[in-house]
């Protein structure tokens, strides 16, 4: 027998609970469905327990060097890999298990434990049942990809998800991507005391960032006697006895690594291919993620995709953002649209780069003048004081609107100081205004007026991007 409701909802993300909350609130009677842990990849996988073990790996990395701050320990910092792991799995189990409660507990909720799958457009089956609703909102997220390298299928290797398993530090990590998942990892389990090396096919490290920032976070990891190697063109994989065999065809070095550990980290995949979506006649693009317009509504009126499966964002915040999109537009008339998101995200290695708006090399296209300033940290009175002086503060800004366009804080605190730009680029605040604050002191975002007082013209044949 069929179950009716008003609405299904697939998969408890970020997107998927906060979205049931406000549709039950609202007198609609709403399934949702989970096939694993509640919260999803961030709470289980991804953001929560990666923050909790560079948590740790900061706090041996500050005891290594209390010496620095006269701080003196008399024994060898030693690393309890079983209490570092459980300390994680328990801020991750927490916090799945309240989402589990709160939905749960939902007046018009029903909760399904099981995969989903769509037998039509307004059908989805979970198990025995068969759910039906006139709207289904589509929240799978996505999971590590697994490139398809030479040998990769011969070795036993670790993803973001086997990683939060281990017990043990690795003698020697090779971790494969030298992009946000990738030097998270290859950043803790330096501090965590492994030998670390990253390969990355492209020549430089985060090629999303401009090279400056490239050029900085490879400093500041190669400073904690992490090897890199770029332009590692052709990577395979074999067998060693023990530990595995690298087989990296760089510019640079030698050509073979040899590993106890390696670590996939070359990007994720959308979670669309178990789905059924063919039934519904939902259009995937060419590399699976759920085509959605700027209302996050897919091509079949009725079925919606939030979060990292529609391509749109790979965030926790994106897919929180995506959930307010769609209830502001469903249940309060809004007209809200994913094109009007101002896109800020952090790298969380340490320090950390705190990231809003256009590159250097976005701005740079648009061909139009530009200014840039760029401060140091050496030159941040917060960061001499604490002794954690990597990095620089960089912002781009149009001199004919006076807004700015982008900005990023590589350095201590850089992911919390970078809101002060990302309220003002989103209020649309012109720089000018900002310099009128008076920002508390200590701190990094005390220098943000100074940054935008040091706005220049930017040349346009020259600079990093
Ligand atoms: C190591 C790592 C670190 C990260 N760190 C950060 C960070 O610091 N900050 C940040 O903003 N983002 C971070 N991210 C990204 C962030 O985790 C994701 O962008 C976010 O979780 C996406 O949320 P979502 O709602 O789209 O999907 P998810 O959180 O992935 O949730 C999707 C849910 O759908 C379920 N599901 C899938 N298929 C089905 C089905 N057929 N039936 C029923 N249920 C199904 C899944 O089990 C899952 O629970 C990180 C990711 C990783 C991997």
């Amino acid at each position: 027998m069929t179950q009716t409701f008003d609405a299904i909802v697939i998969g408890a993300g970020q997107a998927g609970p906060s979205l049931t909350s406000r549709l039950t609130a609202s007198g609609m009677k709403i399934a949702i469905v989970e096939r694993d842990k509640f919260g999803g990849t961030c709470v289980n996988t991804g953001c929560m327990p990666t923050k909790t073990l560079v948590a740790s790996a900061y706090a041996a990395h500050l005891a290594r060097r209390g010496a620095d701050y006269g701080v003196v320990l008399d024994q060898p910092v030693k690393i309890d890999m079983r209490k570092v792991r459980s300390r994680a799995a328990t801020v991750s189990a927490n916090s799945s298990r309240n989402v589990e409660n709160w939905l749960r507990g939902m007046k018009n909720c029903t909760v399904f434990h099981d995969a989903a799958r769509f037998e039509g457009p307004k059908e989805v089956r979970v198990g025995s049942e068969l759910l039906s609703a006139p709207r289904i909102f589509i929240n799978v997220g996505a999971r590590a990809a697994v490139p398809d390298m030479p040998g990769v299928h011969e070795i036993s290797y670790h993803t973001n998800s086997s990683m939060l398993e281990l017990e043990r530090v690795p003698q020697h990590l090779v971790v494969i991507g030298g992009s946000y998942i990738g030097l998270e990892f290859a950043q803790m389990y330096r501090r965590f005391g492994a030998e670390v090396t990253v390969v990355e096919m492209a020549p430089r490290l985060v090629t999303r960032e401009d090279p400056d920032i490239s050029d900085a976070v490879r400093d500041i990891l190669e400073r904690e006697g992490i090897h890199v190697r770029t332009s590692a063109e052709c990577i395979s994989f074999a067998k060693g006895n023990p530990g595995v065999h690298i087989h990296v065809s760089c510019t640079q070095g030698p050509p073979e690594i040899m590993g106890s550990d390696v670590l996939l980290a070359v990007g994720r995949r959308p979670n669309t291919d178990d789905l059924g979506l063919d039934r519904a006649g939902v259009a995937l693009d060419p590399r699976g993620y759920i085509m959605v317009d700027d209302g996050l509504q897919t091509n079949v009126p009725g079925i919606y995709a939030l979060g990292d499966c529609n391509g749109r964002g790979a965030f926790t915040h994106t897919s929180y953002n995506d959930y307010e999109i769609v209830a502001a537009n469903l249940l309060d008339g809004d007209k809200r649209r994913v094109s009007d998101r101002v896109l800020g995200y952090a790298l969380y290695i340490d320090p950390p780069l705190g990231r809003v708006g256009l590159t250097e090399a976005q701005v740079r296209k648009r061909g139009l003048p530009y200014l840039c300033s760029v401060r140091p940290m050496t030159r941040v009175g917060r960061a001499v004081e604490k002794d954690e002086t990597f990095g620089f503060m960089k912002m781009l800004a149009d001199p004919a609107s006076k807004q700015i366009l982008g900005a990023a804080i590589l350095g201590v605190n850089g992911d919390e100081a970078i809101h002060g730009i990302l309220d003002a680029i989103n209020a649309k605040t012109p720089y000018d205004q900002l310099r009128w604050a008076v920002p508390i002191h200590p701190t990094v975002s005390e220098l943000i007026p100074t940054v935008i007082l040091d706005l220049k013209p930017a040349p346009v044949s020259s600079g990093s991007a």
